[in-house]
């Protein structure tokens, strides 16, 4: 048999974490089964939809959409606040139990990773029955769900994992693609966003079978490069360099790729802080600090831009590595939307060796602190009982203020 590789993709991830975590805590409701959301400050315009259940998504709610207009969709909505330590022990939980499946796991994202089992495989049997092993440890041991897809190449297996959910395993190989990947809308191809849609619609172009089957200079002449990698992706090949995973031991990083096109500057930012606070959660939670943060963007029209900035001191706080990658943003984009955004860390430092400032440590240190004490208290007393005041304020360059939000249900004790 040829390569095997496995896209382990958990199902709604910030929202099912936040889930498991909640009925473990002894509370009975089960978000996953209801419209709910996680979601920033809603009382700021700019609080926007990070991730929702399946629920709030067959009501039409979309990440990256204002918190306004979900609630408009879902009057009834319940609106929770991201839990960045929670995601960072998960996302670790994840990749330890996949980790003794095959030793090349690739973590793609926070919640994603590509597994190369074609070593390994025999030894659970046939890749169905490893992914069906994988599927239900996730699910009892560490109370959550993931979709598994399964190919030859890694983009296959991507496309598959997002075959019907969740908690399913799906084959895409490439005898399989004219009958499952084919008959799908081109919306449903991978890196496929709202204005690559509509440029295909203005040719004639609906499906995937379409799109694969239409001379690719045709496509190479109205879309340019964009035209290229479809065509490609439409036909199974992997040729793209978007699937090459993270380095662990490279650093920490996580990105999105969003299902509508990002264009403006108060929309990428929050993403950005989003992603900010998921990475330096994973970096305390390493007990590491980091020197270099590093900003990738994907735009609807394939093209990619990769920037870095190195810190004057290594940190593991959220603050730097924001500001870092705001600064970032405003040289690196043309304003072009934007379908992926990424902040990476690199140069890890592990031991306490990092440079001493001239001056006293006053600022940082303190913010150390509050942000340790910021873990300590939603680790203890759920992401709820201690909120960021607004998840983006007017002032992109400034950290979004904090405040006390409502306190601990005292249920959950
Ligand atoms: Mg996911």
């Amino acid at each position: 048999m040829s390569g095997v590789y496995f896209h382990i993709d958990v199902n709604s991830a910030y929202l099912s974490w936040t889930a498991a975590k909640r009925l473990v805590d002894g509370n009975p409701q089960d978000i996953r089964r209801i419209p709910a959301v996680i979601g920033g400050d809603e009382s700021s315009r700019h609080g926007i939809v990070l991730a929702g259940s399946l629920p709030a998504k067959a009501l039409g709610i979309r990440t990256g959409e204002p918190l306004i207009v979900a609630r408009r969709r879902a009057p009834g909505l319940l609106i929770l606040p991201p839990d960045y330590g929670l995601y960072a022990q998960c996302s670790r939980a994840l990749m330890e139990l996949l980790s003794q499946f095959s030793p090349d796991v690739f973590q793609y994202s926070i919640d994603e990773a590509f597994i190369d089992m074609s070593r390994s495989v025999r030894l659970f049997g046939s890749p169905l029955t490893a992914a069906e092993t994988i599927r239900s440890r996730v699910r009892e041991e560490l109370g959550f769900t993931v979709n598994i897809g399964i190919s030859s190449n890694k983009l296959l297996a991507k496309m598959a994992s997002d075959f019907r959910k969740p908690d399913r395993y799906h084959t895409l190989f490439p005898e399989e693609i004219p009958l499952k990947m084919w008959p799908l809308p081109v919306s449903s191809l991978f890196f496929a966003g709202p204005a690559a849609r509509r440029k295909l619609q203005n040719l004639g172009i609906r499906t995937i079978g379409e799109l694969a089957r239409t001379d690719r200079a045709l496509l190479t002449a109205h879309l340019k490069n964009q035209g290229r990698v479809l065509w490609e992706y439409a036909n199974g090949f992997d040729t793209s360099p978007y699937l090459i995973p993270l380095d662990r031991n490279k650093g920490f990083g996580n990105s999105m790729t969003m299902p509508m096109d990002v264009g403006s500057p108060e929309q990428a930012r929050q993403f950005l802080l989003f992603l900010s606070e998921t990475v330096s959660a994973r970096i305390r939670a390493d007990q590491a600090k980091i020197s270099c943060v590093s900003l990738s963007l994907v735009d609807c029209n394939f093209s990619r831009c990769s920037c870095q900035e190195t810190l004057a001191r290594p940190t593991d706080l959220t603050e730097p590595i924001y500001q870092a990658a705001c600064r970032l943003l405003r040289r690196a984009w043309d304003k072009t939307p934007l379908r992926k955004l990424g902040v990476h860390t690199s140069r890890v430092v592990r031991e306490e060796c990092s440079q001493l400032t001239l001056f006293p440590p006053g600022r940082e240190e303190k913010l150390r602190r509050l942000e340790l004490a910021l873990d300590q208290i939603r680790a203890a007393y759920g992401s709820q009982a201690v909120t960021r005041g607004c998840f983006l304020n007017e002032r992109p360059e400034k950290p979004p203020s904090l405040s006390i939000g409502r306190p601990p249900d005292r249920s959950s004790f």
